[in-house]
């Protein structure tokens, strides 16, 4: 017998979660402030499906840069003194994770999840057909720096231990794998390629998937509904309550991307996720650029071609709940855009920035909470979109009590107990 579930929520997470439990035999009904599907968060991402990223952000690497970052605008990732408790938790959990172990528990874990995402990810397009300028070429991540090529050697030994083969590039074969990179004016010390990783267009697959799960499985959209709080009685919740009045269901999924935590702390509930803002800029595509999807490692910036427009995004900053577009945060990517392929069209764009739903060591937060009908999918950082199918799938299998595919270790809740 099927339950009554409310999914909270019309990101790429809470769609996901809503087809896997309409697909199971569900009554499922998705609740979103916005008009439509993906209108947050995956709305404009880098569409990198980057199954074979599992390095996270707080590393050793990472760490003696934070500091220097604060005081840099151009920075990949910008961490500003604050006096907001949330941030300066997070700050220290994050600080804590650039410990070499605790980045190798948080690789492998994101190494299991991007793998076992990539699996779901073929099932879920197999069975539904549907379109999202979906691309099977790999990802190639390139380096400007002898030092950073370096690391990532290392790193790619360590994933290959994982079961994820990579092939290690001079800088020459990087430019016979994607010719567009000719036109870099600066200097490449080499590169990696990922041949398992893809690319698609993230918000145009969230809205398709939400129109095929309300076909095939009766789902309903509930759009223009502000969920202001969830009430909980004798450690469950009745009801959500929203500014179109209150919804009841049997079992209740929180997917709200960054503002999760807003919603989970009056129940006690403390997720330790922060919005960390990203930007993108989207311009039309001409012949000079990259086919392959590629990223510039030392400014973490992603490029990826999505039908006849090309997606730039990158940059980490920690502005608090602020969504507004801030050109100096912007000024880099562009800058980025004209180094690394100057014969870009960018004489018209459109820039868009949005808050990713963080945790301090990387991997997303799925599965039981300490409230009896009230489970997680959410903290999926920079990864959502490549990690979001694998993430529905085990959430779908412990609300059904099943045995789940992969191990649930390092991407449950009390892993932070
Ligand atoms: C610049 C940038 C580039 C990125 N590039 C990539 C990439 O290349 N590959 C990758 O894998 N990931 C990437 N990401 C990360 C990815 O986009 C996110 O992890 C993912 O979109 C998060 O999805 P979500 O469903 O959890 O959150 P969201 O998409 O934000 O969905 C949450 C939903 O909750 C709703 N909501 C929130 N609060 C309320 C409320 N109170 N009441 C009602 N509704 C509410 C919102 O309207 C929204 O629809 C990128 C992110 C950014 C910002």
């Amino acid at each position: 017998m099927g339950k009554d579930i409310l999914i909270l929520g019309a990101g790429v997470s809470g769609v996901l979660a809503a087809y896997m439990l309409g697909r199971a035999g569900h009554r499922v009904r998705v609740v979103d402030r916005q008009e439509a599907a993906a209108m947050e968060c995956s709305f404009a991402n880098g569409g990198q499906l980057s199954y074979s990223h599992a390095e996270p952000w707080a590393n050793p690497a990472v760490f003696p840069k934070v500091f220097k970052w604060m005081f840099d605008d151009d920075a990949p990732l910008v961490m500003r003194f604050s006096t907001d408790p949330q941030m300066i938790r997070w700050g220290l959990q994050f600080l804590w994770n650039c410990r070499g172990s605790a980045a190798h528990r948080n690789s492998r874990a994101l190494m299991k999840l991007g793998l076992h995402s990539k699996q779901v990810m073929q099932e879920i397009v197999a069975e539904t057909g549907i379109e999202f300028h979906h691309g099977h070429k790999g990802i190639l991540h390139v380096f400007s720096s002898q030092k950073c090529f370096d690391d990532a050697q290392e790193q790619v030994r360590f994933q290959a231990e994982l079961g994820c083969e990579e092939q290690v590039l001079s800088a020459a074969e990087c430019v016979a794998k994607e010719p567009a990179l000719a036109q870099s004016t600066k200097k490449l010390f080499g590169g990696v390629f990922a041949p398992i990783d893809e690319m698609g267009d993230v918000h145009l697959f969230t809205q398709n998937l939400a129109q095929y799960c309300t076909e095939t499985f009766g789902v309903e959209f509930l759009y223009h509904h502000e969920i202001m709080a969830l009430n909980a009685e004798n450690n469950r919740i009745t009801h959500v309550v929203t500014n179109q009045g209150n919804l009841a269901a049997d079992a209740f999924v929180l997917a709200l991307g960054a503002y999760s935590p807003l919603l989970s702390k009056p129940l006690g509930i403390h997720l330790p996720i922060y919005p960390m803002k990203g930007y993108s800029i989207t311009f039309n595509a001409n012949d000079n650029m990259p086919a392959l999807s590629v990223t510039d490692d030392a400014l973490k910036i992603v490029y990826t071609r999505l039908g006849d427009k090309m997606r730039c995004a990158g940059t980490a900053e920690f502005a608090g709940y602020n969504t507004s577009l801030s050109q100096k945060r912007i000024n880099p990517i562009l800058r980025g855009i004209r180094t690394l392929f100057p014969q870009a069209d960018l004489s018209e764009t459109s820039e868009w920035a949005c808050l990713r739903p963080s945790t301090p060591d990387g991997p997303p937060i799925v599965g039981k909470t300490s409230i009896e009908n009230l489970f997680l999918n959410t903290g999926h950082g920079t990864l959502g979109w490549t990690q979001g199918a694998a993430t529905a799938d085990l959430l779908c299998s412990v609300m059904q009590e099943e045995h789940p595919r992969i191990d649930l270790t390092g991407l449950t809740l009390d892993r932070y107990a």
